[in-house]
């Protein structure tokens, strides 16, 4: 379904209007508080135009970069399950009515969202969320719901960060399935532009709509040597190859009570991971006693109480939480959902605060005794 056509930088406010015309809710990349978030926006100037990121083990920084790419950043500390699999949402409301009571259940409503600069590790990780909130046994309506809702316009990585292994995990830096429109931000002498890859019917449609010019070779050349570039610039490497048996064959290997002394239990991995979807349900009363609400909050395996089944909690230390963790990812994961539950964004390395990195204990693992 290739469609290679060129999107002027000057053009590119064209294709927000064009969305939210359309009624789509366009998210996309912005500042906030010294990072690259996803929030709704109206037009170009609310991208990060001119930034970078600077990601390595428990460190981000922002950078004004060379150049005035849109999407110079890598990724930020969040992730598009926010929109889908929102951290927290109210399930029902029980009121007292005399000696009854009233049980409001709440439907989400359709929300048509346009993601804009999805990045091709997220697509992989909204692939790995579809296969366990949507397409197992067990079907998350709201999540359907919002998922079936949303296009995705994703944007080929031209740059790597500090804690990207996207390559090892074969989930980018380029797109190829799972979008409607795929971009590739180019600038060089022939100017500021975009590529523009079609990936779905919609995807198609909204080409055409926008009446754009063909690429030429060069475009396209100049595309592949971007995306090549990030390629060969990977901030981490994992080395996959059996890595199931390996974790298996390994739990009382040593490097996880090392992990467990220095890791904080913080929870910050879990939350900022793009696959995580652990989730817990929380009802609370009103002071009255009259009114009861039940709200589905994202957990984490790594606090004490996730574990907890009658009588106590089964994964007391924080090495049994470390190790649960990243065997869950890395091989329990391919057990259930026949894939690895890790797409290799790095957010995980970048903002745990003492910069435990999960490639670095894989290869600990595989390599010492
Ligand atoms: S485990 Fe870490 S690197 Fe892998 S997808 Fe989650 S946050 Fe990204
Ligand atoms: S590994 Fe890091 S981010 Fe995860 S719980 Fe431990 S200290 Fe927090």
């Amino acid at each position: 379904m290739a469609v290679n056509k060129i999107l002027p930088r000057d053009d590119f406010q064209r294709l927000i209007s064009f969305l939210r015309t359309d009624g789509y809710q366009v998210i996309g990349p912005t500042l906030r508080q010294g990072a690259v978030v996803y929030e709704e926006i109206q037009s170009t100037s609310d991208l990060p135009e001119g930034w970078i990121d600077l990601q390595d083990g428990g460190s981000y920084r922002l950078e004004r970069s060379e150049t005035s790419a849109f999407f110079g950043y890598v990724v930020g500390p969040q992730s598009w399950k926010q929109f889908l699999c929102p951290p927290q949402r109210k399930l029902l409301t029980a009121e007292q009515t005399g000696k009854s009571f009233n049980v409001i259940v709440y439907d989400e409503k359709p929300i048509k969202r346009a993601f804009v600069g999805v990045r091709p590790c997220e697509i992989a990780a909204m692939a790995v969320q579809d296969k366990v909130l949507m397409e197992g046994p067990f079907v998350d309506p709201s999540y359907r719901l919002a998922r079936q809702n949303a296009i995705i316009i994703a944007v080929n990585c031209a740059r790597a960060g500090g804690t990207c292994f996207c390559v090892s995990m074969g989930t980018g830096p380029k797109a190829s399935s799972g979008f409607d429109i795929a971009l590739t931000e180019l600038i060089d002498q022939h100017g500021h532009r975009f590529l523009v890859e079609a990936g779905s019917e919609i995807g198609i449609g909204m080409v055409t709509k926008l009446a754009l010019g063909d690429a030429s070779e060069s475009d396209i050349e100049a595309g592949e040597k971007a995306i090549a570039n990030a390629s060969a610039n990977m901030g981490r490497t994992l080395d996959t190859s059996g890595i199931k048996e390996l974790l298996y064959t390994n739990f009382d290997h040593g490097r996880w009570n090392d992990a467990a002394s220095r890791c904080l239990s913080c929870a910050n991995c879990t939350m900022v991971c793009p696959t995580c979807f652990c989730a817990t349900v929380d009802e609370a009363t009103d002071l009255s006693g009259k009114c009861a609400e039940r709200w589905r909050k994202w957990d984490s395996c790594f606090t004490v109480g996730f574990s907890y089944i009658h009588g106590g909690s089964i994964r007391t230390s924080g090495m049994s939480r470390y190790r649960q963790w990243m065997t869950h990812k890395l091989a329990y994961w391919q057990d259930q959902f026949g894939t690895s539950g890790c797409v290799g964004c790095g957010r995980c390395i970048t903002w745990c605060p003492v910069g435990i990195d999960i490639t670095e204990e894989a290869r600990a693992i595989r390599h010492t005794r």
